[in-house]
């Protein structure tokens, strides 16, 4: 699909936020569960208030405009442990959790993400999280191969990042020592953060710890796609201060850089990689995305980028878990047709863990041994294109989020 396609979205949203007139609820139409989900409510008898509401994006009454650093810092404290306190004796949860975030959003608000990230307002104090990473009920939570930093928000944001990583890493030893004795692979740390200039030090002692801890930590430092490349300037400026940041391809025979950094480079140190959005192959064609105009042919091969990927169909229903300053979500695969960031979310509780547990696992990732949904299985690509071209033929609007001008 291509241009064409693109112009034709019928739901079209601008970047603006609704007010939110219920402050006790979640907006429940940001996002729709796909069939798979609804079949598993409907078999395990789930009434619809045992379920809080299905987001396109895991943020809890987002605030409208951008909060202070420091307001968060003092308004909005969470405490880990007592945010998952009623699920840290759950067995389906044995072995789930894999991605996390420390506020729930993020202050870096790219004009293209992903996750269409909405502003933060919490944050999980540093003592609440060592004491979440010092509880077995929580280390039995995490899945054994890998945990993931940064998914819809920035680890950068929190004043304490640096000592976070730090936590995490000591408190993970066990789980190391576990999955190398048993896979014979070191568990990872895996960061992901968007450079911004007046973060360096702090992504400076990120790189540092990562350049110590190779075996451990895997570093992605990510550059945004913005309607004005300022940030991107900014970064090849730093990047070409600090020895090794830029990988070998993008120097020329006299040692010189090139221009811009592709997509997926490697850095020249071993467990850090440079991402360019600014590419059509990374998935920012659901999000928060530039209209053609504001992208105006700075990625010439815009144009035949598709909307809506097969692998959106393929993935659907795919189900993991996701933990934020809001809450431990329950976030699903989905497509374009259902939520504009291709994943629906909802709030898991003691009381639908147990129902949404008998949703397919996401196959990408080790089946947790006490999750009664399994591994899920991923349909056939001729599966998908039908499907495919069913919703697109069914007059359903395409969601997304498109920012102007
Ligand atoms: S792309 Fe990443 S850093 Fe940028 S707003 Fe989204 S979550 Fe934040």
């Amino acid at each position: 699909m291509g241009l064409s396609k693109k112009r034709d979205l019928t739901q079209v949203e601008l970047i603006t936020k609704r007010p939110i007139e219920d402050e006790r609820r979640i907006p429940f139409d940001t996002a729709e569960p796909p069939p798979e989900v609804i079949r598993v409510i409907q078999e395990q008898g789930l009434s619809q208030n045992k379920i809080e509401g299905w987001v396109a994006v895991p943020a809890i009454n987002p605030p409208l405009e951008r909060i202070s650093r420091r307001k968060i810092e003092t308004r909005g404290r969470v405490d880990a442990v007592q945010l998952l306190e009623s699920l840290l004796n759950e067995p389906v949860l044995e072995g789930t959790l894999r991605t996390i975030d420390v506020l729930n959003g993020c202050g870096h608000h790219c004009d293209t993400c992903l996750a269409d990230a909405a502003l933060p307002s919490k944050m999980f104090t540093v003592e609440s999280l060592d004491r979440l990473f010092s509880d077995e009920r929580f280390l039995n939570m995490l899945q054994f191969d890998s945990l993931r930093i940064g998914s819809s928000g920035d680890i950068l944001d929190h004043p304490q990042a640096s000592e976070i990583i730090k936590m995490m890493l000591e408190k993970t030893t066990s789980i190391d020592r576990k999955n190398l004795s048993k896979e014979g692979k070191h568990h990872k740390i895996k960061i992901f953060t968007n450079y911004r200039p007046n973060l360096e030090r702090q992504l400076d002692e990120l790189i540092q710890m990562a350049q110590e801890n190779p075996d451990r930590i895997r570093l992605t430092i990510s550059l945004p796609f913005n309607r004005k490349d300022t940030v991107n300037k900014a970064f090849v400026e730093y990047a070409q201060e600090r020895e090794g940041l830029i990988g070998k391809h993008n120097i020329d025979d006299q040692g010189n850089f090139k221009g811009r950094i592709s997509f997926g480079e490697k850095a020249g140190l071993k467990n850090i990689g440079i991402q360019d959005v600014r590419h059509p192959m990374v998935l920012f064609m659901t999000g928060r995305i530039l209209s053609d105009e504001v992208n105006a042919g700075r990625v010439p091969e815009w144009d035949k980028v598709e909307v809506d990927r097969e692998t959106s169909f393929e993935d659907r229903g795919f189900s993991k878990t996701y933990l934020n300053a809001d809450a431990l979500w329950l976030m699903v695969y989905a497509t374009p047709y259902e939520s504009h960031t291709g994943r629906v979310f909802t709030p898991l509780s003691p009381d639908n863990v147990k129902a949404f547990s008998h949703l397919p696992y996401h196959s990408d990732f080790p089946t947790p041994s006490n999750w009664p949904g399994g591994k899920a299985m991923s349909m056939s690509h001729q599966e998908a294109r039908r499907l495919r071209s069913e919703m697109a033929n069914s007059g359903k609007p395409m969601k997304n989020t498109v920012v102007v001008g």
